[in-house]
């Protein structure tokens, strides 16, 4: 264990040990930054209060991401799985997307086991209620009791908690999630300290026992034969797999939501805060879309000693008794039995415009906020948010600069990007279409794009950096093999092509024949007889069939993101004043100076700024560059 604190003094504290402050508190710890964790309830860390699932489309590329620059949840998420499936998988590779059902405690109690072992990282249970705040810079945080812990950065990652109130019918009582108690003081703290807060609402479905299922009537969702892991590090666990269940709303059931929408608290008005679009609730569901006849019903296990089972998009606010009658009108579900309801919260979050990209406030120096504190919604959101938050805590009370992931680097980049730049309204998901570059930005190749960063800041061994390097070198020299090794058209060649309605009439290399449309590099691989062609690890051999099959698109996306590139150069002075801008709109000159972009690329992508907006900024920046190496010229021959 590391040196036991004598007084309550810290480099950098986290408040939250949800999936954002674990890995905000693993990243600073292990940068080397004293670390306090503070949560509510400790027996709580890493806890999934809705579907017991990580990854999924754009989520799983987040998790790969987050692996790649050395955080915790894909090595997590691999040790604790029920089942593991790539969805997509017949799609191209930019949405193909992991996604594992895990066994919920397992997960818990694995987050927890590594948080108690990793040197320089104190747990401690309580509920931070106030801010320690001199001269605009961050001093620490005050706990229930009174006691003060001191700090140069803290990292906010309350989740649902702030000022949380759960709705179940048209009864609420106050709580973060259900079981637990909200956080009360801290939405004042911030407001006091000239932050503004809003709210948001979220909801889960109810959790039923697996032994009051019928499963002959639901279709079974068993999980992949070939396995696939979220961790880039070798060895991944081989655990027997659970499956999961498919069912569907019935006409009955929709007859049931229509007729006690009064007794919704979204839909009586009770409920103010906005909910997840992607996630709606099944009353949203059946109102939205009143044509659909049916919607699917996933049922899930939650663990593999436990009955509690999780039905997946029949997520509700109605009243219980109201829950118990929906449920038992699915097939399968005629004699269900409740284990824990359904219900709604709608809690306290922070504008992330009020954040700069390092996830910083821009108010209060050494103040962070990671996770759906900042209007995420999300496991994997909140994991990626907490790594770069706790990085940069730490890196801040050693006065290294901040680590900034660019919109073309990675999704955690594009989701920085849009929450500190669009004010978001409504609980932010991440989804493929949000990235312009998704065709570079692969689950496959996070290793590639981050794994660098992730060594250069100490975050990734050496270890992990020479078998990094060792598989890049690897994928690069089979590319330029097959490449130069070239093949002629004879009658056993074209005899294997014509088993995949392919055929060649002249030379070609291995290379250009990969990208034809029925081959690939298994099918390459027969025809090739060269000796090099070793039995590559599958990783492998997936890289090098991606690369050499989408390379025309990749370079195409390579060039747009160099184009992007430009703009992304023409930095911002910070102390400009936008409103003097009279060429701007008023809205331009108003949202300008709220966001404060730092870059022209950044301010480009506001809402309400227009084209023509970003080219007057454009003259206006280059003159000023102009006056300046101007007057620097001019003092140079004075
Ligand atoms: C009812 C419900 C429904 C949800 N539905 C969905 C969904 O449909 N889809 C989806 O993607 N996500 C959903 N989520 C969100 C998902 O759970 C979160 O996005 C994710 O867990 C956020 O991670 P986090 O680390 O930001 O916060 P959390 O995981 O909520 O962790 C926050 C932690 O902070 C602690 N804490 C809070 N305040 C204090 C304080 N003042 N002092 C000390 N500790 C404090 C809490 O005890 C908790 O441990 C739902 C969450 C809930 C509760």
């Amino acid at each position: 264990m590391s040196e036991i604190p004598q007084g309550f003094e810290f480099d950098v504290i986290i408040v939250g040990g949800g999936h954002a402050g674990c890995e905000a508190a693993l990243a600073s710890s292990r940068l080397g930054a004293r670390t306090l964790l503070t949560s509510l309830n400790l027996e709580n860390i890493a806890t999934m209060p809705c579907n017991p699932a990580i990854g999924g489309p754009a989520k799983s590329n987040l998790v790969r991401e987050v692996d790649a620059i050395g955080g915790e949840m894909g090595l997590a998420a691999d040790a604790t799985y029920l089942q593991m499936k790539m969805l997509n998988r017949s799609k191209g590779p930019a949405v193909r997307a992991l996604r594992a059902q895990s066994d919920k405690k397992e997960y818990m109690k694995y987050m927890r086991n590594v948080l108690e072992k990793q040197e320089n990282l104190f747990l401690k249970q309580c509920s931070a209620v106030d801010l320690i705040v001199r001269d605009n810079k961050i001093c620490g945080v005050i706990d229930e009791l009174g006691h003060k812990y001191l700090a140069g950065a803290v990292v906010l990652t309350t989740g649902t908690s702030l000022s949380g109130k759960i709705f179940i019918g048209l009864q609420s009582f106050p709580a973060g999630r259900l079981g637990e108690m909200p956080a009360i003081g801290l939405s004042g703290a911030l407001e006091r300290e000239g932050i503004t807060v809003k709210k948001l609402k979220t909801g889960t479905p109810a959790r039923v026992d697996s032994r009051t299922v019928d499963y002959s009537k639901t279709t079974i969702q068993p999980g992949d034969e070939e396995l696939n892991f979220f961790s880039f590090e070798p060895d991944r666990p081989i655990r027997e797999q659970i499956p999961c269940y498919l069912t569907r709303t019935t006409r009955q059931t929709h007859e049931i939501i229509l007729a006690n929408l009064d007794r919704s608290p979204l839909y009586s008005g009770l409920i103010q805060g906005i909910g997840p679009r992607y996630c709606p609730s099944i009353e949203d569901k059946v109102v939205r879309f009143s044509e659909r006849e049916s919607h699917h019903i996933f049922i899930e296990p939650e663990g593999r000693d436990t009955y509690e089972t999780y039905i997946q998009g029949f997520s509700t606010s109605l009243p219980a008794d109201v829950q118990l009658k929906m449920l038992r009108s699915l097939p399968g579900l005629e004699n269900v039995w409740i284990v824990k309801p359904a219900y709604a919260v709608e809690y306290d979050y922070v504008p992330a415009v009020q954040l700069s990209h390092s996830l910083m406030t821009k108010q209060i120096e050494g103040l962070f906020c990671a996770g759906q504190i900042n209007g995420t919604s999300g496991y994997e959101e909140a994991a990626a948010q907490g790594l770069i938050a706790g990085i940069n805590a730490a890196r801040l009370v050693e006065r290294k600069s901040m680590i900034t992931l660019s919109r073309s680097s990675s999704y955690i980049g594009t989701l920085i990007d849009d929450l500190v730049t669009k004010d978001i309204e409504e609980p932010y998901r991440m989804l493929t279409s949000r990235s312009e570059y998704r065709l570079v930005l692969r689950q496959d190749n996070a290793d590639e794009r981050l794994t660098p960063l992730g060594y250069r800041i100490g975050l990734i061994s050496k270890e992990r950096w020479a078998r990094f390097k060792d598989k890049q070198r690897t994928i690069k020299k089979e590319i330029t093999r097959l490449h130069k090794t070239r093949v002629s058209p004879d009658e056993e060649i074209n005899g294997t092509l014509a088993r995949y309605n392919e055929e060649i009439k002249m030379n070609y290399s291995l290379a250009e024949l990969i990208k034809r449309p029925g081959l690939n590099y298994e099918a390459v691989k027969k025809i090739d007889k060269t000796a090099q062609n070793a039995d590559f690890p599958r990783e492998i051999r997936e890289q090098v069939e991606v690369q050499l099959k989408y390379s025309g698109y990749i370079e195409r996306q390579n060039a747009q993101i160099d184009q992007a590139g430009k703009l992304e150069k023409i930095k911002i002075p910070e102390d400009i004043d936008y409103q003097g801008i009279i060429q701007l709109s008023q809205e331009s000159r108003d949202r300008l100076s709220k966001i404060r972009p730092v870059n022209l690329a950044q301010a480009s992508r506001i809402g309400g700024v227009n084209p023509a907006d970003i080219s007057i900024l454009l003259v206006i920046l280059e003159s000023k560059r102009r006056m300046l190496v101007r007057t620097s010229d001019y003092n140079k021959m004075s």
